[in-house]
């Protein structure tokens, strides 16, 4: 342990050997820079490293490597394999590239496994995470969307945990008695509002990628950039939370509060409310994952509500963001919806962030796909192969519907 670090050592949870999929995004890079801090504060021991994986950012991975000392290196993109190979000779690192070798390294012997993979490109590692009996600090929200069920009876049928990443979710997850599950009255998960907060929707249909992807509050990858936009990204938490608290739909509710400093709000029936508040910085949830259920020091901002000054609440706009609407009605129908809806909007999402459609078609498209008849449908969702036919031909239809309105 270095100098002048804690002198008390209670902290077992440092120890714990981490897998890190999507190591190169805003998520991971977080993940790594909580790593680095706490290697740096109680010793370079701290949570060694089994597995780093990225999609195809081949040089960013590569550095993390080295630095980082994994025992696997995995590239999604398996065009890269030799680039990764070339750029880590020498290092004593296993190196693998593919889809199924992302799963693979889910699928390895560690202690806790961080999810952050993007959209459900997330769901067969976090499956593999998920049988094997681990602590998954989830921050990938697609795949509990798009495959509840199932995730659900994987943990159940294993030894995993899951804790939380999401913000509000991991607010909630410290705030949630569930001793006193019965007295819950409400959950409620706050949203900033995104760049479009006070825009009318006639000036929305002319806003770019890049003015969506602007958060005023948090830096993150640009597809749940999008989301937070569209407020979809609200639809989707409300939609986890159901999944990964067992909560009715009609305890969940959204506020709007554009300083993100209150991440979520607990309300019990003695009508005692409880809040968790922290600065606007992921590393404080992932530091709060990766350690659970300890705590350690991490790098994050501090909050100085002095001067934050003012923390306001205004109910969210459901017809400028029927997003919103939309996922709370799947959420609602249940079945494949919710599974349609995450397809949908990522084949939206994608459509305009390459410029083919404008921003408020995102909604129109799944509004559109949700409409084809597929919504409400059981069938199909007891296994991962039955919601993968669903998830293609619900991105099918979202294509179809993307390219007419590009035409
Ligand atoms: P990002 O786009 O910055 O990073 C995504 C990571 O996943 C990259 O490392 C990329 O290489 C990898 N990846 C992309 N496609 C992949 C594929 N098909 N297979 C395997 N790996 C792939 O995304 P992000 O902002 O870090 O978000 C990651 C997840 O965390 C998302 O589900 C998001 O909703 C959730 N999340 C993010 C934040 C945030 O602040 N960024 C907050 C809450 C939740
Ligand atoms: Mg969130």
């Amino acid at each position: 342990m270095n100098a002048g670090a804690d002198q008390h050592f209670p902290l077992k949870t440092l120890h714990r050997r981490l897998t890190v999929l999507g190591s190169t995004g805003s998520i991971g890079l977080s993940t790594l820079d909580v790593v680095a801090h706490a290697r740096a504060h109680y010793g370079g021991d701290a949570f060694p490293i089994e597995a780093l994986t990225a999609q195809s950012n081949v040089e960013a991975l590569a550095e993390q490597a080295r630095r980082f000392r994994p025992r696997l290196a995995v590239v999604g993109d398996k065009r890269r394999y030799a680039d990764l190979k070339h750029a880590l000779s020498g290092q004593d690192i296993e190196v693998t590239a593919g889809r199924d070798s992302v799963t693979e390294a889910a699928g390895r012997d560690s202690d806790a496994v961080m999810v952050a993979i993007v959209g459900a490109a997330a769901l067969e590692p976090a499956l593999a995470a998920a049988h094997r009996g681990t602590i998954i600090a989830l921050a990938n929200k697609e795949c509990v969307v798009a495959a509840g069920d199932l995730f659900r009876t994987a943990l159940a049928a294993s030894h995993s945990t899951v804790i939380p990443v999401d913000s509000e979710h991991n607010a909630a997850f410290q705030l949630l008695d569930f001793a006193q599950a019965h007295a819950i009255e409400r959950v409620t998960l706050t949203a900033s509002g995104g760049p479009f907060r006070e825009w009318p929707r006639e000036r929305m249909a002319g806003a770019t990628p890049e003015q969506a992807v602007a958060h005023p509050n948090w830096s993150m990858g640009a597809k749940i950039s999008v989301d937070s936009a569209t407020l979809m990204n609200k639809g989707l938490e409300v939609i986890e939370a159901h999944v990964l608290f067992a909560l009715e739909p009609a305890r969940l509710e959204v506020i709007v509060h554009p300083q993100s400093v209150v991440h979520c709000l607990v309300s019990y029936s003695d009508g005692s409310t409880l809040a968790h508040l922290s600065a606007p910085d992921m590393r404080t949830p992932i530091a709060h994952a990766l350690a659970w259920p300890s705590r350690i020091s991490s790098p994050s901002l501090r909050l100085d509500l002095a001067r934050t000054g003012q923390l306001t609440f205004e109910p969210p706009d459901l017809e400028r963001f029927p997003c919103l609407a939309l996922a709370r009605h799947c959420l609602h129908v249940g079945g494949s919806a919710p599974t349609i809806l995450n397809a949908a909007n990522e084949i939206a999402v994608a459509a305009f962030l390459g410029g083919k459609i404008g921003f408020l078609d995102i909604a129109a498209v799944i509004e559109d796909t949700l409409a084809s008849g597929y919504d409400g449908a059981r069938t199909g969702l007891a296994d991962l192969a039955g919601v993968r036919a669903l998830d293609a031909q619900a991105r099918d239809i979202a294509g179809q519907f993307c390219r007419r309105r590009a035409a």
